[in-house]
């Protein structure tokens, strides 16, 4: 039974603006069920769910094996904290090592937290290991990236919105155009002090930019001859979003470090883990760093469940099909097209960009009729909607979506 009573759209969003702080702006869908690729709103309205809580419920909402996992786990033990050992830690560690390809995992809650921890691995390993003199380590990041919320992160974000009077922010970094050899080299060569380089595979709060083909490779080859760690958040575009279980598999990359969330629970635990190999990893002592709920048993339990869905079900390839019919298809409505101006993406990670000034509201008002015609997404930087639906769906489906969403897009032509 539940506990509150059921509210009305309006009474809960009216409540969310008085006693919340205000620091999203939704679109106006109050939600109260998820199952597979479809939510439903709290007066029962069915959509699609094409956000996907950011690519964190890839396997679907309320998958039942996760879910199981969830609750099995809830009525045995919860949380341990690392005091003491717990069952389940050890297993979940194990099988997302071998699935992985890593000697060791660090395992925390939320993406920005794992992002955290990179780069405090990537500071230790740079003194103790690689010899950079203190306080001298600087990590590469790229332009218009997106690695979380916290200070130190906003600290080499180039969002205003995100920094501004947030200061004094973190030093330590050098921001370089993405997608972009030459400045990483030049950089590389030009400094001796570098210890790590923080990409993303796939730039997805930037609207989705795919970088050049082996970009990534080459950058890895490039962080190896300089004796840099190459650090992948693949915490959106990890767990088979992009159409591989990883989005560095599409180069056959390795990374140095790699970081993943979201999707690592299937959207229904905050889990997120930081993997590297035995030479790195171990310049992490005991209290060197921590978390509370960090590899309790509850993470412990879903995670590995949620990668068995990612497995079983094969969604990698199912990301991989799904996603060339899409862009596919909305090729052939964009040729006509005068409000929409191309698709980009790779597996079920996509957007498409409105033809029109980045200021204008014309892609959150496509949004607004996409939620009415039943269908969830949301613009991102500039005029972009990203299309990023749970990786469980058919094919049946996807088109379903493609003509909502072409028949949408007809409406501002
Ligand atoms: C979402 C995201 C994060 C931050 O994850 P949180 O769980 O929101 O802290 C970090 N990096 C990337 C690439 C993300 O998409």
């Amino acid at each position: 039974m539940a506990v509150l009573k059921q509210l009305t759209s309006n009474k809960a969003i009216a409540l969310e603006d008085k006693y919340g702080a205000h620091n999203y702006h939704p679109l106006p869908v109050v939600l109260s069920k998820g199952k597979g690729v479809f939510v439903w709103d709290a007066e029962g309205k069915k959509y699609y769910d094409f956000l996907s809580a950011y690519s964190a419920v890839n396997q679907g909402h309320c998958h039942p094996k996760i879910i199981e996992a969830l609750t099995n786990q809830a009525q045995n033990l919860t949380l341990t904290s690392r005091a003491f050992y717990n069952d389940m830690l050890g297993q979940y560690e194990k099988f997302a090592c071998e699935l992985f390809g890593f000697d060791k995992l660090l395992p925390m809650n939320t993406g920005a937290e794992a992002v955290e921890t990179a780069l405090k691995i990537t500071r230790k390993w740079a003194y103790e290991v690689k010899n950079i003199p203190e306080n001298e380590a600087k990590v590469i990041v790229c332009e218009n990236n997106f690695h979380g919320r916290t200070t130190t992160i906003i600290s080499f974000s180039n969002d205003p919105v995100a920094r501004e009077n947030f200061g004094p922010y973190t030093k330590g970094f050098i921001k370089i155009e993405y997608d972009n050899l030459n400045a990483l080299e030049n950089t590389l060569k030009t400094n001796p002090n570098i210890a790590g380089f923080l990409v993303e595979p796939i730039q997805g709060e930037a609207g989705v930019y795919v970088p050049s083909e082996n970009y990534l490779a080459k950058a890895k080859d490039l962080c190896k001859q300089y004796n840099v760690l190459f650090i992948a958040d693949e915490v959106q575009t990890g767990i088979a979003r992009t159409g591989k279980l990883l989005a560095v598999d599409h180069e056959n990359v390795k990374p140095d470090i790699l970081i993943l969330g979201k999707a690592l629970s299937g959207g229904v635990y905050p889990v997120s883990a930081v993997l590297a190999n035995d030479t790195i990893m171990h310049v992490i002592k005991p209290g060197n760093h921590g978390s509370t709920f960090g590899g309790n048993p509850i993470a412990a339990a879903v995670a590995i469940a949620a990668l068995k869905v990612i497995k079983d079900e094969k969604l990698a390839i199912n990301a991989q099909v799904l996603g060339n019919l899409f862009r596919e298809e909305l090729n052939t409505y964009i040729k006509t097209s005068n409000i929409a101006s191309l698709v980009r993406g790779k597996g079920l990670l996509n957007a498409i960009v409105i033809n029109d000034d980045d200021d204008s509201d014309t892609a959150w008002n496509i949004c607004l009729a996409l939620r009415d015609n039943g269908l969830l997404a949301k613009p991102t930087h500039g005029n972009i909607i990203r299309f990023a639906p749970p990786l469980v769906m058919t094919k049946e489906q996807l088109l379903e979506c493609v003509s909502i969403i072409t028949s949408t897009l007809k409406e501002f032509e």
